[in-house]
């Protein structure tokens, strides 16, 4: 489309006043960014005596009464520890030690400055005394979580902080004491006074003793907006990059009320799709009225498109079982991203919709792999070892040993013996009560709300 300009010649007193106009609007734009800036000069502080070292850094702002806040809790601090290590001996001609550090951020309007002291008085370690002055810069007044949150928002908050914590003792193996945890999570603002909006989701960092041993540390987890969406209010909310998993259902989904009664197995397959077992299992399925779960490997759904379409439009479940098999606590964020979306893309090419499920290879996840992945994590708790024993009675036996509704089976349709051993079980599992479903049906059939931070072992 071709756009014709009208030239018109101003008046001189036009220009002029045209002119005035572009003036104004550059003041006021300059004049607007420097109210957005914080402006704030940094105090710095050193003191030696034979006996203790003191260094303390910290902010001025614009705000008159935070800074007065600010330097009284310095100053207090200050005072116990030079009461604590008066007159005392050094250890080992080492001066006893007061430091003060400071965090500053800023979110929209409010300002935080996250105050920590180390102080060493003796004793096994130091200790530390952590606090926050938190304030809309616009108004001057404190702000604290609530601020953020939606009317019962810190309830449903703790709950969410709660699971993660958890989740954090788990997968470092650290042992746990849920009453600490508890407590330290428990819907008060004073538990959450120490937190961040980042772009990927609600920074929260509990402090040393806050939920557990001071050998812990400080225990940050990170929690998605996408897990956020009514608990805080809608105008902090950062979803811009938010991809819960959809939920495609299954064209060829089964009517879930025949298995009401039943007792419910997941057999589920790694490491392929093959040829001619994976092509054996699919054609004997219906014969036990079976739907299965598969975890392929992204590298290899391209050379064994027809098994995998055909399984979906069976209605079996797809997930991924990443990329190239790769040990992912060996990677890299990017590197789990990779493995991840190109496993992701791979299936969707095929069957027009991705995986929502992942199984990492060797089980080997953490709640940064699950935050990164965005998928349900699902291992097993049948392990039949059939990748080495290679006998289609003894898998079968093994994994009818050990049924129970609920079960989720590992196994792996690379192998025809892996294959041959599940319809063997099914065969025998059929006459004892079992039907036998994809992760997603068993998931359904139980009314489970599957959470991308949990793993799921049975159901
Ligand atoms: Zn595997």
């Amino acid at each position: 489309m071709v756009v014709e300009l009208k030239k018109k010649k101003l008046s001189i007193a036009g220009q002029i006043g045209m002119f005035i106009i572009l003036l104004l609007f550059i003041i006021v734009l300059l004049v607007w960014q420097n109210i957005k800036n914080i402006h704030y000069e940094e105090v710095n502080e050193i003191e030696e005596t034979p006996n203790y070292v003191l260094k303390i850094d910290y902010p001025i702002v614009d705000n008159k009464r935070i800074n007065k806040e600010i330097k009284k809790y310095i100053e207090d601090k200050r005072r116990e520890f030079i009461l604590a290590v008066d007159g005392l001996d050094t250890i080992m001609n080492e001066p006893y030690d007061f430091k003060v550090n400071y965090e500053m951020n800023t979110f929209q309007n409010i300002n935080t400055i996250h105050i920590i002291i180390y102080s060493y008085t003796g004793g096994n370690h130091y200790m530390r005394d952590d606090n926050v002055f938190r304030y809309n810069i616009d108004t001057g007044e404190n702000i604290d979580i609530n601020y953020f949150l939606e009317e019962t928002g810190l309830e449903d908050l703790s709950k969410i902080a709660y699971q993660y914590v958890l989740n954090y003792f788990d997968d470092n193996n650290e042992a746990l004491n849920e009453e600490w945890i508890k407590e330290g999570t428990e819907a008060i603002s004073e538990n959450y006074r120490f937190f961040e909006f980042r772009n990927n989701g609600l920074a929260i960092r509990f402090i040393p003793y806050q939920v557990g041993p001071w050998s812990m540390g400080e225990i940050n987890i990170l929690i998605p907006y996408k897990e956020l969406k009514k608990i805080v209010k809608p105008e902090f909310l950062n979803i811009e990059n938010d991809d819960v998993p959809v939920v495609a259902e299954n064209p060829n989904q089964r009517d879930l009320s025949q298995f009401k009664d039943k007792k419910l197995i997941a057999f589920t397959f790694d490491d392929g799709p093959s040829g001619a077992s994976t092509k054996k299992l699919l054609d004997n399925l219906d014969k036990y009225n079976a739907r299965v779960t598969f975890f392929c490997l992204g590298s290899r759904v391209g050379n064994f498109k027809e098994n995998v379409k055909r399984a979906y439009e069976m209605g079996n479940t797809i997930g991924s079982h990443t990329y190239n098999h790769l040990n992912l606590f060996k990677l890299d964020e990017e590197g789990i991203k990779k493995e991840i979306t190109d496993t992701n893309i791979a299936i969707e090419t095929i069957i027009g919709t991705k995986p929502i499920y992942i199984r990492p290879p060797y089980g080997n996840t953490n709640n940064d792999i699950k935050t990164t992945s965005g998928m349900y994590t699902i291992l097993w708790n049948i392990d039949p070892e059939d990748w080495k024993v290679k006998n289609a009675d003894k898998i079968a036996d093994r994994i009818v040993d050990k049924a129970r509704d609920g079960s989720i089976v590992l196994l792996h349709d690379i192998y025809m013996t892996s294959v041959e051993g599940a319809l063997k079980a099914m065969e025998i599992l059929e006459h004892d009560g079992y039907a036998f479903v994809t992760i997603d049906e068993m998931a359904k059939i139980k009314g489970i709300n599957l959470e991308i931070l949990k793993s799921y072992y049975s159901f």
